[in-house]
Parts: C-alpha cells; sequence; structure tokens
C-alpha cells in the first residue's frame, strides 16, 4: 500500500494536467455511450495495477470526462470552480467527519450552524429558526414535505395519512415534488399543478380557486411549493401574493431555491423573493449559482421544532455526549452524513458575504449581456425574461435538439434545450460567476460559427457526430 504523501503529489500533478488541458480544450473528447467500456480501460481486476500504468489509467479517465468548470460549459444549472469552496471541499475529505455528533465533527458542527444561522438572518426568519444541508435540492423539499404533512396532522408519523393532503407546486416546478408526494404517503394524484402566467409565475388565484375546491371536496390542503427560480425559465413565483393565501388557509409555505435562492445574497436581486420571510421553510443550492463544488444543499426552516417533529429520533448507541443543538443528527434525514458545509464556509470566510452578492450579481449581468446580444440580433428569437439567469433562445429557427446534440456531439459548447408551453428553445444558464462578458459573447460565435459551417442543420438534416 503506497503512503498519503505519494497519492498526494500524484494529485497534485494530475490536477495540473487537467487545468492545462481544461484551457486547451474547454470540452472534453466525447465517448459515444455504446462505446464507452471499448474506448477507456475501466474494468477492475484481480492483479493490482502498477505506479505508471496506474496514472496513464486516471489521465484517461480525466480527459475524457466532461468538463464542468470551463468557459464552454453552460448545461444545467451549475458550472465554474470557486478555488476558496474547492479548497473546503479537499479539506473535508481529508478530516472525513460526519456531521451527527459534535463527539466526531467538533468545530465542523458550529461552521455548519454558522452558515444556517447567516442564511436564516438574511431570508428574515426570527430567533427560533434552523436548518440541516440535505443531500441536495430534491431531499430538501422532501423534507419540508413531510415537516408540512406532520405539522397539519401530528399523528400522522405513528398512524398514516388518514384523509388526501394535498399538495400544490407549479406546472413550472421542479419534477421532485412529483416524486416526494409518493416518498411521502401522499400520493401523486393530490398534487395540483397550479398553472402559470406567461412569465412561468405561478398565479395566485388559480392557486387560491384550486384551495376552495379541494376544501369543498373535503380534502385537506397541507403545502405550498414555490419555485425561486424555476428550471427552465429561471422564474420567480410570487411570494408575497402565495404567503398572502398560505396564511388564510394554513397551508406550509416552502420557497424552492434550489437554482435561484442565493439571490438571498444580492441587494439588488432579492426584491424576486420578496416575502420570503413568511415562509414555512427555503431551501437553495450553493453548488448552483454559489459555484461550490456538488452537493451543498441546504434547508431553513422558521420554526425548528417542525425539523425536530419530523426527523429525531432518540438513539443511545449515537447520542451520548453534548446536546441537541450540538448533534446535527437528531435533525438530519440520513445518519453518517458527509460535510457539506466547510466547502462553503471557506468561501464565504474568504470572500465575505459582499463577494457572495458580487458572485450573484455577475450572473445576473451575463444572463443581461446575453439577452442584449439575442435582442439586438434579428437571426435569434428570445423566450425568457429579464431577472432570470436562464436565456431561453432559438437561432435561425433550427430545431434546438438537433442544435444542442450536434454542438455536443462536435465538442464545441455544452448547452441544454427546455420547453415552456409550446416553444422548445436552447437554454443558456449563465451560473459561472467566473465567465466575463467575452466569454458569453464567445458562446455565441462558437455557436455561430458552428452553424455556418453545417449548412445541413439550418435544412433539418442529421449531421455527422464527430467521434474520437
Ligand atoms: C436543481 C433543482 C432542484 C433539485 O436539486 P438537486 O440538488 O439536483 O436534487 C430542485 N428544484 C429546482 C428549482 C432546481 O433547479
Amino acid at each position: 500500500m503506497s503512503d498519503i504523501n505519494s497519492d498526494l503529489k500524484l494529485f497534485n500533478e494530475l490536477v495540473e494536467n487537467l487545468l492545462n488541458e481544461e484551457k486547451l480544450n474547454p470540452v472534453a473528447d466525447r465517448i459515444e455511450a455504446n462505446k464507452l467500456y471499448d474506448s477507456v480501460d475501466l474494468s477492475l481486476n484481480e492483479a493490482p495495477m502498477m505506479d505508471e500504468e496506474f496514472k496513464n489509467a486516471l489521465r484517461n479517465v480525466l480527459v475524457s470526462t466532461p468538463k464542468t468548470a470551463t468557459n464552454l460549459f453552460f448545461n444545467q444549472l451549475f458550472g465554474g470552480r470557486q478555488g476558496k469552496a474547492v479548497l473546503g471541499d479537499l479539506l473535508a475529505v481529508m478530516l472525513n467527519n460526519s456531521m451527527y455528533t459534535y463527539k466526531v465533527a467538533g468545530p465542523q458542527v458550529g461552521i455548519e450552524q454558522e452558515i444556517i444561522k447567516k442564511s436564516c438572518d438574511l431570508i428574515g426568519y426570527g430567533a427560533k429558526s434552523n436548518g440541516t444541508f440535505p443531500t441536495g435540492g430534491s431531499m430538501s423539499n422532501y423534507m419540508a414535505l413531510v415537516m408540512a404533512r406532520d405539522a397539519k396532522d401530528p399523528n400522522c408519523k405513528a398512524k398514516g395519512i388518514l384523509k388526501p393532503m394535498i399538495i400544490y407546486t407549479s406546472k413550472e416546478s421542479h419534477y421532485s415534488t412529483t416524486k416526494n408526494a409518493s416518498f411521502a404517503g401522499m400520493g401523486q394524484d393530490n398534487i395540483r399543478y397550479i398553472e402559470t402566467d406567461s412569465n412561468g409565475k405561478m398565479i395566485p388565484q388559480r392557486l387560491e380557486q384550486q384551495i376552495i375546491t379541494d376544501l369543498e371536496n373535503g380534502m385537506v390542503p397541507t403545502y405550498v411549493n414555490a419555485t425561486a427560480g424555476t428550471t427552465v425559465l429561471g422564474a420567480f413565483d410570487p411570494i408575497d401574493k402565495i404567503a398572502d393565501l398560505t396564511e388564510k388557509y394554513n397551508l406550509w409555505l416552502h420557497i424552492d431555491g434550489a437554482y435561484c435562492g442565493g439571490a438571498i445574497f444580492s441587494e439588488q436581486y432579492k426584491h424576486l423573493l420578496s416575502g420570503m420571510e413568511r415562509s414555512n421553510s427555503f431551501s437553495y443550492n450553493a453548488h448552483k449559482m454559489l459555484g461550490t463544488p456538488l452537493t451543498c444543499s441546504i434547508i431553513l426552516v422558521n420554526d425548528k421544532k417542525h425539523l425536530h417533529h419530523s426527523f429525531s429520533i432518540e438513539a443511545s448507541y449515537l447520542y451520548q455526549t453534548d446536546g441537541d443543538d450540538f448533534n446535527l443528527g437528531k435533525t438530519s434525514f440520513q445518519c453518517g452524513r458527509r460535510n457539506d458545509a466547510l466547502k462553503f464556509w471557506t468561501l464565504w470566510k474568504s470572500v465575505g458575504t459582499n463577494g457572495l452578492q458580487q458572485i450573484i450579481d455577475q450572473q445576473f449581468k451575463l444572463a443581461d449581456v446575453a439577452r442584449q446580444y439575442i435582442r439586438s440580433n434579428s437571426d435569434y428569437t428570445l423566450y425568457s425574461f429579464d431577472d432570470s439567469v436562464s436565456i431561453c433562445f432559438n437561432y435561425k429557427n433550427i430545431d434546438p435538439t438537433a442544435l444542442c446534440t450536434a454542438l455536443y456531439e462536435h465538442q464545441v459548447t455544452v448547452v441544454g434545450f427546455g420547453s415552456f408551453n409550446e416553444d422548445t428553445f436552447v437554454r443558456l444558464v449563465t451560473v459561472n460567476a467566473n465567465n466575463s462578458e467575452v466569454d458569453i459573447l464567445n458562446f455565441f460565435k462558437v455557436l455561430e460559427d458552428f452553424v455556418e459551417k453545417n449548412p445541413a442543420l439550418a435544412l433539418g438534416e442529421c449531421i455527422e457526430a464527430k467521434t474520437v
């Protein structure tokens, strides 16, 4: 067995290669899925692999793995690399604590709590607030739903659901709500997908009509999921108006800010979340707009009693010292839990809250640059709206699904497509705060050059994939 020092040396060497490679080839060599096992040696064998050979095997895997930190990666909702956050995550791996007890996590408990407390302050939650770091945004939404269910009927935990409990979310919301409804025993048929306006925001009047109908039918309206940054359009549901209804009818209000909840850090953009302090829970993914490594998701609750009620179980084998405030396993879903807080803390500590604000504002600024470009060029059609970091467009009436796939297959740039109502379009996301205006303009340039070189695209014909 080799000692850790030589492994760390190898790590540095590989990372140096990777960083050079990212500069030279911002889009990784693509291996067709059906040729994967023939192209790279991924096999696990009886015999050990020796040093040089092992190093080469790792190098091969690295060059062909999609590069998410470069200035040509614009796919789903994360990208770039914040060095100070990477540092924190590497340290978390070295320390390898589990976050369930103070006994094994020590100051890391305080690090997590400090992030939670500062985030609650930014939202405007009071002294009873708290939170935890779930495995991701989907899990954050799940925990919120379970708390809502148990708050509506405290006997649910023991007896199960007795009467249909109804969930409200917009048609544009993330699919995790659909999955979570079944996991929580509430049933996918008990979800009401509320219509959105032409900008993709939930229509509060429609929500109220639906709640009234459900009450008339003897159902139990329980939970409203409002989205801060819908997955496709990046739209913000009108939280204040929705909160009027959740207060009037006594429903739980959760804000799914996985994508754009990071706007709480921005003086300029936090108005998009106005009314957020009236919610019962709020979640955001620091691995999206704030650029920490995956995953770093935080759920905050206005009143921590709900976290305890739904998630704490006595376990004398585990909780042997210190109090509940320091034994974070009392409020988490899982038992052993990775330290996702340190990477966010090292970033926040080093750049300050002002620096986090700049990270958020930069993305909105890059989005403005992209929209401006699209609006001033008649070959483009814009489908998305201001105050969003998702820029949805089509170019020269080219089928967006064919275009995105061809751009990817030819290693030009990595970008996805989406749909809203009847339209399908390319969706550029400006979530890499390390990008500058030049990088955004370069994205359009590489796209246009590619289309020019491949006129078949404009005619709706398939073009052959480049293979390596
Ligand atoms: C990304 C996203 C999620 C899911 O978060 P994961 O960390 O990927 O599970 C939920 N809601 C919205 C709005 C998202 O954009």
